[in-house]
């Protein structure tokens, strides 16, 4: 698990004719994980922490869709325009334009460095499509690490929210306050609140997480690829908690001798 250099993900956020600055290096086990947890719990900083320390690339389809903000409306489908609508109420964007953007850029899950997918799948449909690419390319998901905060912890975080416009890190006005109000410490960037963490949107956002993407648990379950982690404490924390959850993971997963529990089918 050696520091890895983050790179800029071109063409996942802007689509495969895009070509990324820095790729990962290929290794022989490559991570490939799926975030999971509810809107809010911290995937995507834990997904920026884990990819300095596994190399695997942050995938995030919310990105892709913020990328898309910042275009030129006429450079857009109008399948698009429709997703950055939904996105704007924190609605859930269809599966058929979520899955239509993954599927353009599945050159990014044959990676050989892996992925971490944020914020994909969100609905047993697109983990049903998810599980039958992977299949075909023989590509099995490593582990579904669920990321598990109460609720009320959620809508603090949710709220206090704070991300850079130019590189995208994330602060929080009481947890993790930058060292000057509005200005990120990583680039002198400004930060704002997303559109989507403003109150009316959050608890759209948490209706159609209950109601989409929780039943989520119960299937990766199922495959013997759920690895619960608790999202307490300082991001630090909670991904030292995920790299130690993982490299057991992996002991174990690899070892089925060692593991009382049903051998794990290949996604
Ligand atoms: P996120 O940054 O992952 O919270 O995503 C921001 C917003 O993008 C969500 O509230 C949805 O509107 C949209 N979105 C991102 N990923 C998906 C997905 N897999 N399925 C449906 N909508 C998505």
């Amino acid at each position: 698990m050696a520091p890895h250099n983050n790179n800029d993900r071109a063409a996942w956020l802007q689509g495969p004719s895009a070509r990324c600055s820095a790729v990962p290096e290929p290794t022989q086990t490559p991570w490939r994980i799926v975030l999971l947890g509810a809107p809010g719990v911290g995937k995507g900083t834990q997904a920026e922490l884990l990819n300095l320390r596994l190399g695997a690339c942050h995938l995030s389809t919310g990105d892709v869709f913020r990328a898309a903000k910042g275009r030129d409306a006429c450079e857009l489908s109008p399948a698009m325009k429709a997703a950055l609508e939904y996105m704007r109420r924190g609605d859930l964007v269809p599966d058929a334009t979520v899955w239509d953007m993954v599927r353009e850029r599945s050159g990014c899950l044959r990676c050989g460095g892996g992925f971490l997918l944020d914020g994909f799948p969100r609905t047993l449909a697109q983990a049903e499509s998810l599980k039958l690419l992977m299949g075909e390319e023989g590509l099995p998901l490593t582990a579904v690490v669920n990321y598990e905060l109460p609720v009320n912890a959620i809508v603090a975080r949710l709220s206090g929210r704070r991300t850079c416009e130019t590189c995208k890190a994330v602060f929080h006005a009481t947890e993790r306050p930058p060292k000057t109000a509005g200005i990120c410490d990583r680039c002198g960037g400004k930060l704002f609140q997303r559109e989507d963490d403003r109150p009316e949107s959050v608890s759209i956002r948490l209706a159609a997480y209950d109601r989409s993407t929780a039943p989520l648990i119960a299937f990766y379950k199922n495959l013997g690829l759920l690895l619960p982690v608790a999202a307490t404490g300082s991001p630090e924390d909670i991904c030292a908690r995920t790299l130690s959850a993982l490299t057991a993971w992996r002991i174990r997963t690899s070892s089925p001798a060692l593991d009382s529990a049903p051998a794990r089918p290949n996604l």
